[in-house]
Parts: C-alpha cells; sequence; structure tokens
C-alpha cells in the first residue's frame, strides 16, 4: 500500500499547505480520503484523475473536507472522458442527506455515465475487493469518523477530532497513522495537540505516524519530534 499526501492543511487558506487529503493506492483500489479545496486540481498535479478514484472517504461535512466533491463529481460528468467504472462514497451519520442536497443545489452532479453507491457508514465495516474499510466515531461533529484501511498491512486517518478512546481503539497497533495535530501547544477544542497524539500514540502502539491538519502555528515550531512522529508535508509518499 502507498499513501500519497495530497495535503496537510486546514481551513485557512494557505501556499504551502492544501486543505487535509490523502490518496491511498492498494493493489486493487485508489481511495481518497477527504476532498478539500482544489484537491481535484491536486490529484493532476501528482499525475492522477479522478476516473483514478474507486473509493471516497469523508471523515466529516467541514468544508475543508468536503469542498471539492462537487467538483469531483462534476468533472465524472462533464470531462473530456466522462467517467464509467462505479464509484463508493462513504461518510458518517448524515451522508445520505448531505448528498442529496448537493443534488438539490447542484443538479448535474447527478451520475450520468456510471454507478455511484453512497455509504452512511458511522461505525461500521465495508470490505470491497480484497480491502476492509472500518469507521469510528471521533470527537468533533456529529458526523466525524476516523478511518482504518487494511489490505494486510493498516493505515488509519484520525479526521479532524479531539482525544478519544475510539481513535486509540481505531489505530491500535496500525503500520501508519495519520493523525490531526492541528497545533503543538495550543488547545481548541475538537482538535488535538502535540501532547494529546503523544497520549494516543502511547496507548495505541502504531508503527509510524504522520502529523496532518496543521494549522500556521507550526511555521514557528522550534521543538524536535521524536520517532516514530514524523511532521507531513504537501506531496510526500510512503510505502506500507
Ligand atoms: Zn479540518
Ligand atoms: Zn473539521
Amino acid at each position: 500500500m502507498k499513501v500519497k499526501l495530497l495535503g496537510t492543511g486546514t481551513c485557512v487558506p494557505s501556499l504551502q499547505r492544501l486543505s487535509s487529503s490523502y490518496l491511498v493506492r492498494t493493489e486493487q483500489l485508489n481511495v481518497l480520503v477527504d476532498v478539500g479545496p482544489s484537491v481535484v486540481r491536486r490529484l493532476l498535479e501528482y499525475g492522477y484523475t479522478t476516473r483514478d478514484i474507486d473509493i471516497i472517504v469523508l471523515t466529516h461535512f467541514h468544508v475543508d473536507h468536503s469542498a471539492d466533491l462537487s467538483t469531483f463529481l462534476f468533472a465524472s460528468n462533464y470531462d473530456v472522458v466522462p467517467r464509467t467504472k462505479e464509484l463508493a462514497i462513504i461518510g458518517g451519520e448524515g451522508f445520505q442527506d448531505f448528498y442529496r442536497g448537493l443534488l438539490t443545489i447542484y443538479p448535474w452532479l447527478l451520475p450520468k455515465s456510471y454507478e455511484l453507491f453512497p455509504h452512511e457508514l458511522q461505525g461500521g465495516v465495508l470490505k470491497k475487493s480484497g480491502i476492509v474499510i472500518t469507521t469510528s466515531h471521533m470527537e468533533h461533529c456529529k458526523e466525524s469518523v476516523g478511518v482504518r484501511i487494511e489490505e494486510g498491512k493498516s493505515v488509519v486517518f484520525s479526521g479532524d477530532t479531539d482525544y478519544t478512546h475510539n481513535l486509540v481503539r481505531l489505530a491500535e497497533g496500525a503500520d501508519l497513522l495519520f493523525v490531526e495535530c492541528s497545533f503543538p501547544e495550543r488547545k481548541a477544542p475538537g482538535h488535538l495537540n502535540l501532547a494529546e497524539v503523544q497520549k494516543v500514540v502511547d496507548q495505541a502502539k502504531p508503527r509510524r505516524v504522520i502529523l496532518s491538519h496543521l494549522y500556521p502555528d507550526w511555521d514557528n515550531y522550534k521543538g524536535v519530534l521524536h520517532p516514530p512522529l514524523l511532521l507531513g508535508e504537501d506531496g510526500m509518499e510512503i510505502e506500507i
């Protein structure tokens, strides 16, 4: 499995960090985790198109994680080569309403040449072409989920979250954990700082940890991170 970091940022517009989004490439499928602003264009920059994606997972509906879903679906209908292969989209509680709402304001997103399967998966398991996707509720929004993707090896994404035992359980023994660490020191409800991430890591013991969803507080961070922690950067690719 390979994971490409498409974005490691937040809602704060930044030239260095696009909103958080990740491309997981398994043997059989490509999974896009979150679809923040400009992610569709970022896929092109890294040599992919929307047609390369088989599954989209939305960790929650905040704009920095979902804005380009409409761009993605619009391109699926009207790109030079329209999409023909099926697309699955997984979201937490209320995802069916979110999707129907998008179709209400943007009727042009209704799939024309392919089949779309929306799945509401607020804590559950979905198996597809040899990969297992597990979601678990996170402490951020009503619909927030963290996601674990397994194909022999395992990679976990926290999405946005405060400290929760659900994250510890989801990340337990994972080969790779992408965890939000919004601020090195500052505490904001619904997000993690470095001390809280360390607590999750000490309890869950993932092999490698990439910090992501990084606010500009990190620009002036002078501390040193110790393994297994590593600061995420846009464009990084990690193989497990
Ligand atoms: Zn966010
Ligand atoms: Zn959020």
